[in-house]
């Protein structure tokens, strides 16, 4: 059971949908009350969830001295600028994503507020710009959208790196830390979640070599194989996999495209 440490507050956007579950996790994080505090992913540009972020700092009493990044898609940064002005504080994050950064960080870079420190980890696959915060000696990690809180998570190509994802992944398995905080959904345990998704990551290839093995060659083909009875709504989630996927094998040299074809070289 988790037990979140005092000076977390979580509070979700109004933005839930297939990808975002209930809606982006934003994090207040500091030590209360009157504290130095750090936002992560400011969510949506969205004033109503602005509103709430900004009850909660003067519930708290808090002040906001940063806000971090864990990566630059919308819907964990397009709120980032809006909010800076509001708040006059710096965005912080991996340099080469979609939102103007106030100050880069690398891997290995530590950001320090009076009682949090936070690990920066650069952590791509899902996003080229995304990191993961580990939060020292309080056990947990802030994994954005690298592990959600539920089900599995959609890779999109060309920025979707299954290679990258599954490095990023196993980078998690070396932490101590016990728990994840993500980017969308409820908080889950570290090693049996990352085990999972690399279970699932495995599974999902074996069933596409199986699919292309038996001559399936076109993505519609695998996919057809791969994800019979599939929710229409969830056509476009499966396609991205399915690419991302192949795309994989074929850095690897089990697959090749052959006018148009896929297919399956073992060994
Ligand atoms: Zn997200």
């Amino acid at each position: 059971m988790f037990c979140p440490p005092h000076g977390i507050i979580t509070i979700t956007a109004p933005n839930p949908s297939l990808t975002t579950l209930e809606g982006t996790n934003t994090y207040l994080i500091g030590r209360r009350p009157r504290g130095e505090m750090v936002v992560i992913d400011p969510g949506p540009d969205s004033p109503i969830h602005r509103e709430v972020i900004f009850h909660e700092i003067r519930s708290v009493g808090g002040r906001v001295s940063l806000i971090l990044l864990t990566h630059s898609h919308p819907d964990h940064a397009a709120g980032a600028l809006a909010l800076s002005k509001a708040l006059q504080v710096p965005v912080c994050g991996f340099p080469g994503g979609a939102v103007p950064l106030d100050r880069e960080l690398s891997h290995g870079a530590m950001v320090e507020i009076e009682g949090f420190s936070f690990r920066c980890l650069h952590t791509p696959g899902h996003a080229r710009d995304h990191l993961c915060f580990v939060l020292s000696g309080k056990g947990i990690v802030l994994t954005g959208d690298l592990v959600l809180g539920r089900g599995s998570l959609a890779l999109f190509p060309p920025e979707g790196d299954l290679d990258l994802y599954r490095t990023s992944l196993s980078l998690l398995l070396t932490l101590d830390e016990e728990w994840i905080l993500p980017g969308h959904g409820p908080p889950v345990p570290l090693k049996r979640t990352v085990e999972e998704y690399l279970r699932h990551r495995q599974d999902r290839e074996n069933q596409i070599k199986e699919a292309l093995a038996l001559g399936c060659s076109t993505v519609d083909e695998v996919m057809e194989w791969v994800y019979r009875d599939l929710d229409p709504a969830l056509y476009g989630l499966a396609r991205g996999t399915v690419e991302v996927h192949l795309a994989s094998l074929m850095g690897r040299g089990g697959v090749v495209l052959e006018d148009g074809r896929y297919c399956h070289h073992p060994g």
